[in-house]
């Protein structure tokens, strides 16, 4: 099974080599903003000639917004534009450039309804403040040392990573992993150097192939299984809110940028914001290794897992319930699953938002009214059952793969449909064609056809 796999390491870069890396960022900039001011030059020209009725063919002739074409366009002005083209990779250009290609096609995507979600803004100038300075090299001699500890890059030559590169070091001497492109970039003050890399992994069966786990994603917890496991949330967060309020109110105290009056920054609000963004950064790296462990031992042992699929935003405009859910990085845990449970070869069943696991009583099925966030405890008028509450929910879920697996293709009732139907339509279990692929990790059904079935596969 091939699959499109990021490395992600820590750099320790030499200042000379800190100065190497910021010089082709910058000029995957200016290549950025040179193509974006061409560009909008060539769409003005255009207006203006057809408001004085100037016929379509005699018009300017409109750039090409492919990436080969902004390239073409480029070559043949570097020089004037940027005498100094021949001291970086051309690949810092092409950083630039594709950015732009991308950015523009999103864009008239977004315009003409072919690209679902928000819609997106027409490509903005990159400047050197607010830009996250990064280089992209796709081709050329991208390589990991033998002693694991350093990667050669075009131009920038032997960098030293923080960490040893040796679980990729080792994918790439036994050929089952090819090296498509290395981003070295800045976050939070931190160089790192990503590599995208082609995997050939091996087939794998989970543990307990037959065995299902329903996981509720919770708030007081990071998960809570059907099995009864509670897995905390990790502590890290709550641990650094103290120092992170700290240094939060260090920082309001500062002068910061206003752009109302034009304010620059003073160099200890730099400083302490820079500070700040390093102990986010800290958190979320320790928040994402515990996610990753727990993700990782469910799709090695289970066949089936069972998540629901929360309306995120809904629930994000609870700005109490929200900090708790972004710590638990709920959209990360199911992220994680989709694409491990297809490395593992078990599968990922996502209940419909709209079904009611946490309302329906684990025991006999009956679907309460209304159940508040604070009710801890659920406890069944009906059977007397009193259980935790996310364990009911979780307990929900595992149950709901059993209905998937005997609902057979095409739609069919499910468990409780009966029930259910007074809460909301025709409750449905329907199997999604199977579209395990390269690399695949979408998980969401369509928008706006989820209302009708309760469980979808993921892949
Ligand atoms: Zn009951």
């Amino acid at each position: 099974m091939k699959t499109i796999q990021a490395y992600r390491f820590a750099l320790d870069l030499a200042p000379g080599q800190e100065r190497g890396v910021l010089a082709h960022a910058g000029a995957a900039r200016v290549a950025h903003n040179w193509a974006l001011a061409k560009v909008k030059a060539v769409m003005d020209q255009r207006t203006a000639e057809r408001s004085y009725g100037v016929p379509d063919e005699r018009l300017t002739p409109s750039l090409s917004w492919s990436l080969a074409g902004l390239r073409k366009a480029w070559n043949q002005a570097k020089v004037e534009v940027a005498p100094w083209w021949g001291e970086v990779s051309k690949e810092a250009f092409n950083t630039g450039l594709d950015a732009l290609a991308r950015g523009l096609k999103n864009w008239s995507d977004s315009r003409e309804g072919a690209r679902a979600g928000r819609p997106v803004g027409f490509p903005r100038f990159k400047s050197r403040r607010r830009t996250t300075p990064s280089v992209r090299f796709t081709t050329g001699a991208i390589r990991v040392e033998p002693d694991h500890m350093h990667v050669v890059l075009p131009r920038l030559g032997r960098l030293k990573l923080h960490e040893s590169a040796r679980k990729l070091a080792r994918r790439l001497n036994n050929g089952t992993a090819r090296i498509m492109s290395a981003t070295v970039r800045r976050v939070a003050g931190r160089w790192h150097v990503a590599f995208c890399v082609e995997v050939e992994r091996a087939e794998r069966k989970p543990a307990q192939p037959r065995s299902v786990v329903g996981v509720d994603v919770g708030v007081k917890h990071l998960a809570v299984l059907s099995t009864g496991e509670l897995v905390g949330n990790p502590r890290h967060m709550v641990a650094a809110q103290g120092r992170l309020r700290a240094l939060g109110r260090a920082l309001s105290r500062k002068t910061g940028p206003d752009r109302r009056i034009g304010r620059r920054p003073s160099k200890g609000w730099e400083r302490a914001s820079a500070r700040l963004a390093r102990a986010h950064a800290r958190v979320a790296n320790l928040r994402r290794d515990g996610l990753h462990k727990l993700t990782t031992r469910l799709t090695r042992e289970h066949g089936t897992i069972v998540v629901e699929d929360l309306n995120l935003t809904g629930m994000l405009a609870n700005r109490r319930l929200a900090r708790h859910i972004a710590d638990a990085g709920f959209a990360e845990i199911r992220r994680q699953l989709a694409y491990k449970t297809v490395w593992n070869g078990g599968r990922l069943l996502v209940a419909d938002r709209w079904y009611p696991s946490s309302k329906t009583c684990s025991g006999c099925g009956t679907v309460k009214a209304k159940l508040a966030l604070s009710e801890r405890e659920y406890t069944c008028e009906s059977c007397g059952l009193v259980i935790d509450r996310d364990r009911n929910a979780a307990l929900n879920l595992a149950a709901l793969a059993a209905e998937f697996d005997t609902a057979g293709s095409g739609p069919v009732a499910g468990r409780g449909a009966d029930r259910k139907t007074r809460v909301r339509g025709q409750v449905a279990v329907n199997r999604q064609p199977g579209t395990t692929s390269v690399g695949q990790t979408g998980t969401v059904p369509p928008q706006g056809r989820t209302t009708d079935r309760a469980l979808t596969k993921a892949h």
